[in-house]
C-alpha cells in the first residue's frame, strides 16, 4: 500500500470538501486569518477541547479549575500585563504596492514578493491587539481590548477562584476560549489566525516548587501529544535560548512540530515567574499573595504556563493523519485520527436501499444515545467507505441480506481496510469510544 503524505495544498482541500474548515464569509469574498469551522470540523473541535479537558482531569494529584473568562478586557489590564507596550510585531510596508509584512519574515536587501520593487518604508511596531469602544457613543465610551491570549483572564480572577473554590497551592486554573490577535500577516490556513482558540492552564505554586512543575509538565504536554495520536519523533521540545527569554521567564519551551512549511511552534510551556500576579497587584492595587500556613508568610504565587491553540493543535493532527494511498480498489484518501478526535465515531450502511429500514433502527439507538455516528445509504458500498475515509471514521457497519438472519454485520476497519463478521450487539463496544485520559474499567 504506497502512501504519500500531507501537503498544506491538500488539507486545505479537504477540509473545504469535507466541511472541516471554510474561510469566513466566503461569499462575500472572506476575511484574512478568519476561519469558520464546519460540520466535521465543529466535532473535531469539540473532541480536541474534550482530550484536553480529561488530560487534566486525569491528573488525579493536581487539583485543576476551570474558567471561562470574557473576550473583552480593560485598557488598565492590558496595561498591567504589559501588552499595550510590548505585544507587537514589526511591520514593514512596500511603498511601491502598499503590501505590508512582517518584517523578521522577509529579507530587507532583496525586493518585494508581491510587485518585484525594492522600496520599504521604516520599520516600525505594530500592536496586535484589536482595541474597540465600550459604551453607545465615541464620547462616553471607554477603550477595551479583545483579549490577545486567554492567560490574563486567569491572572485577574486568580483571588476570586482561590477564595471561591476549595484549592490550595499548588494547583492549576485552565481555560478553553477564543483569542484574537491583528496578526500582520496571517499565514498557513489555520496555522496563523487573526481570530483563534487557545487551551491554557495556569499551574501556580511556591517559587521553590516551580522548576520541577515546569519539568513536569513539559513531560506531560509530550504524553498528551502521543496519546492523541502525533508520532513521538515528530513532536520536538526547543528550549528558548538565554536571549529569546523573557524577561521575567527563567525557563519556556516550544512543543515543535514538523509542518510542511517548517518545524513550528505548537505549545508554549513557560516557567513564568510570580511576574502576571506581580504586575496585577501593582496596578489594581488588589493584594494576590496567599498566606502559606507553614512559613507564616505571605507570597505572591509562581507560574508554570502550558498554552495550545486548538486552531493549531487541529491542523497538526489533520496533517499527522492524512494519508493517500494507492490500494487494490484504487486511490484512498484517509485521515487516521485516533478514534477520540474523529469526528463520526462510525457509520451505519444498509448494504441497498431496501435494507435502510431496519438497520436505520440501529443507528438511531446509538443518536438518541448522544454518539457522533452517521447513516450513509448513499451510492456504492466502495465509495461510502472512501467518504468515511476522508472524514476518518474509524468504523463502518455493513448491514447485508444475511444480516436479517444471522443477526451479525459486517465490520470494516478504516485504517487497514480490514472486514469481519461481527454481533450487532458487538456495535456498542466500537461506538463508545473512550478517550485517552479515560480509565478502562470507566
Ligand atoms: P508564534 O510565535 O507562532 O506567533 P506565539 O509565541 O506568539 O506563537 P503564544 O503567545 O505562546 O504564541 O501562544 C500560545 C499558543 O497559541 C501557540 O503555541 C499557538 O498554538 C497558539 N497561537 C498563537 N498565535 C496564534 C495565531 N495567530 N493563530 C493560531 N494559533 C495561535
Amino acid at each position: 500500500m504506497a502512501s504519500s503524505t500531507a501537503t498544506l495544498e491538500k488539507i486545505v482541500a479537504l477540509c473545504k470538501r469535507r466541511g472541516f474548515i471554510f474561510q469566513s464569509a466566503e461569499i462575500y469574498g472572506g476575511i484574512n486569518g478568519v476561519y469558520d469551522a464546519g460540520p466535521m470540523g465543529t466535532l473535531m473541535k469539540e473532541n480536541i477541547k474534550t482530550a484536553w479537558k480529561q488530560s487534566l482531569l486525569s491528573q488525579l494529584d493536581k487539583d485543576i479549575v476551570f474558567l471561562d473568562g470574557a473576550q473583552l478586557g480593560t485598557e488598565a489590564m492590558w496595561k498591567a500585563s504589559g501588552h499595550l507596550e510590548n505585544f507587537h510585531d514589526p511591520l514593514v510596508e512596500c511603498k511601491a504596492c502598499n503590501a505590508r509584512f512582517r518584517a523578521d519574515d522577509i529579507d530587507l536587501n532583496g525586493n518585494c514578493s508581491r510587485c518585484g520593487k525594492k522600496n520599504w518604508t521604516e520599520v516600525r511596531e505594530f500592536n496586535l491587539m484589536f482595541k474597540t469602544q465600550l459604551g453607545a457613543s465615541v464620547e462616553q465610551s471607554s477603550s477595551a481590548y479583545l483579549r490577545p491570549e486567554t492567560a490574563q483572564s486567569i491572572f485577574v480572577n486568580f483571588k476570586n477562584v482561590l477564595t471561591s473554590s476549595r484549592v490550595k497551592i499548588p494547583f492549576g486554573i485552565a481555560q478553553i476560549g477564543k483569542a484574537f490577535r491583528n496578526e500582520v500577516t496571517p499565514k498557513q490556513f489555520i496555522f496563523r489566525m487573526r481570530e483563534f482558540e487557545q487551551m491554557e492552564m495556569e499551574w501556580f505554586c511556591s517559587a521553590a516548587s516551580a522548576l520541577d512543575f515546569y519539568a513536569f509538565w513539559r513531560e506531560e504536554r509530550r504524553k498528551f501529544y502521543s496519546a492523541i495520536g502525533i508520532a513521538p519523533e515528530h513532536i520536538h521540545m526547543r528550549d528558548h535560548d538565554k536571549d529569546e527569554l523573557s524577561h521575567y521567564s527563567s525557563g519556556t519551551a516550544d512543543v515543535e512540530y514538523d509542518f510542511p512549511f517548517g518545524r513550528k511552534e505548537l505549545e508554549g510551556i513557560a516557567y513564568r515567574g510570580n511576574y502576571d500576579l506581580t504586575q496585577h497587584s501593582a496596578h489594581s492595587g488588589k493584594d494576590l499573595a496567599v498566606f502559606d500556613d507553614a512559613a507564616g508568610a505571605s507570597f505572591v504565587p509562581h507560574v508554570v504556563e502550558c498554552s495550545v491553540g486548538v486552531d493549531r493543535l487541529f491542523l497538526t493532527l489533520l496533517l499527522e493523519a492524512y494519508a493517500e494511498e494507492e490500494t487494490e480498489g484504487g486511490p484512498r484518501t484517509v485521515l487516521r485520527l485516533h478514534p477520540s478526535i474523529a469526528p463520526i465515531k462510525a457509520a451505519f450502511c444498509p448494504l441497498v436501499d431496501k435494507l435502510s429500514e431496519p438497520f436505520e433502527k440501529v443507528y438511531r439507538r446509538f443518536r438518541a444515545c448522544g454518539h457522533s455516528v452517521q447513516f450513509d445509504s448513499s451510492g456504492s458500498i466502495g465509495k461510502r467507505y472512501r467518504r468515511q475515509d476522508e472524514i476518518g471514521t474509524p468504523y463502518c457497519f455493513t448491514y447485508d441480506f444475511d444480516s436479517e438472519k444471522d443477526g451479525k454485520v459486517t465490520i470494516r476497519y478504516r485504517d487497514d481496510m480490514r472486514q469481519e463478521r461481527i454481533d450487532i450487539s458487538a456495535i456498542d463496544a466500537f461506538v463508545n469510544v473512550k478517550g485517552p485520559f479515560i480509565a478502562p474499567n470507566c
